[in-house]
């Protein structure tokens, strides 16, 4: 990874040119710069073939300044504490942005979890806990799923904290299985989210989205529901998608559940029958309305981004765009809804799901929804505003907002 492309130097660069605008104390500015503290851990597994194999895990607590650290954990085989750090520090500005009672963190374990079994797996989701146990807790950091995380890891996570606790403790972490205490809402949380910020952008720009093309690049979590949901919330018609492994492309649309199953038999969304096999460069680059970038960082460069045609980029994942590509789309007119804005969506019902565990009564999904949409909107608009009056493009706005609250919780503690 070059320094221009680590998401940790990004990550300061982007702080900076907010912290000029806003003025921030040099102290307040110093200390929002670098994690508040982090774990590193080792984490020995006995693989299937009776070996034992060492893992190497982080868990970075960025700043608490306006409540517990929150944030996923990744398991990703180029995992690297920047990378980390990075993500921790996008959380901090995330749960400020939507106004969550939260601070940020996030985890990361290095890992290929493609290659590794179900049994396998499962013992190294709870040797990561077992060795970062001291450091969480509902009162103090609470991870949740991300990059190849899912329901079933957060069980097994929660399982063996509990084990170590000695009772029950659900609300050590969100994105649970329903019957373990999840929340409804929570699975297509990230993409719901980011579609109701997509409908606001659209009004404000007067787009009309009914049968406008889409293309979604990463098919996990974030890209399979915001298919879905661009369909049936936005009524978009999603031309192309992709995964690690590549994209397709059908002029028509093309059916999430049939691309899904495609995925489910084949291991990937490409050779998908009737689609045409295309790259993920191609991909970004689709005379669209709408590009999601659902994947990982670093996505959107000063390469491509010139070639960008979608009139909205909405970043479902983390870190998609370099500072460079920024610039670049701010001034051909793209309107790019910042990742920790767009994506806020997951942690907002992971919050809900903390509040629910805590008082140990459970909503119904439809008021799971309105409350996710009620943050959503009321965050977009916050942003949209303040890039507006700052005349700045839409990640600064974002970073001039969720920068104002996190530092005005500092000074009211008394940190500078
Ligand atoms: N990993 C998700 C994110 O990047 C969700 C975090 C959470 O729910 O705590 O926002």
């Amino acid at each position: 990874m070059t320094e221009k492309l680590n998401p940790f130097k990004i990550a300061q660069q982007q702080l900076d040119e907010a912290a000029a605008i806003l003025e921030l104390e040099p102290g307040i500015h110093a200390l929002l710069r670098e994690p508040m503290r982090e774990l590193h851990v080792t984490i020995p597994v006995k693989m299937d073939d009776g070996s034992v194999k060492v893992f190497k895990g982080f868990r970075v607590q960025y700043n608490d300044a306006r409540g517990a650290t929150k944030g996923g954990i990744r398991f990703h085989p180029e995992e690297t504490i920047d990378t980390v750090r990075a993500l921790a520090a996008w959380m901090t500005w995330k749960t400020a942005v939507v106004d969550i009672p939260l601070g940020g963190g996030k985890g990361g374990v290095i890992c290929n979890p493609k290659e590794m079994s179900k049994g396998e797996l499962e013992r190294l989701s709870r040797g990561y806990i077992r060795a970062i146990a001291k450091f969480i807790g509902p009162e103090t950091d609470v991870p949740a799923p991300d990059v190849y995380t899912d329901p079933q890891i957060m069980a097994w996570m929660m399982d063996e904290y509990s084990v170590i606790t000695g009772y029950n403790v659900p609300g050590v972490i969100t994105g649970k299985p329903l019957p373990l205490g999840g929340s409804a809402g929570r699975g297509d949380a990230t993409a719901r989210g980011g579609v109701y910020t997509i409908r606001e952008a659209a009004k404000m720009l007067g787009l009309n989205l009914k049968g406008a093309p889409c293309a979604i690049q990463g098919y996990g979590n974030a890209g399979y529901f915001g298919h879905i949901l661009a369909q049936e919330i936005l009524g978009l018609k999603v031309v192309a998608v992709s995964d690690s492994k590549g994209g397709i492309y059908k002029a028509d649309g093309l059916d999430p559940k049939a691309v899904s199953d495609h995925k489910d038999k084949t291991g990937s969304v490409v050779n998908f029958p009737g689609a045409k096999n295309i790259t993920n460069e191609e991909l970004l680059e689709l005379d669209v309305m709408v590009l999601i970038p659902a994947a990982l960082e670093n996505q959107i460069t000063e390469k491509n981004a010139a070639n960008i045609k979608a009139k909205i980029v909405a970043e479902f994942a983390n870190g998609p765009t370099t500072p460079e590509a920024d610039k670049i789309l701010f001034a051909k007119g793209v309107y790019v809804i910042p990742d920790f804005l767009c994506n806020a969506g997951g942690v907002t019902v992971s919050y809900f799901e903390q509040v629910q565990n805590a008082y140990d009564y459970y909503w119904p999904v439809e008021e799971v929804h309105a409350k996710l949409d009620q943050k959503m909107t009321a965050a977009f608009h916050a942003v949209h505003e303040m890039a507006q009056k700052h005349k700045v493009n839409n990640r600064v706005g974002a970073y001039l907002v969720a920068v104002h609250r996190v530092a005005e919780a500092m000074r009211l503690r008394g940190w500078a």
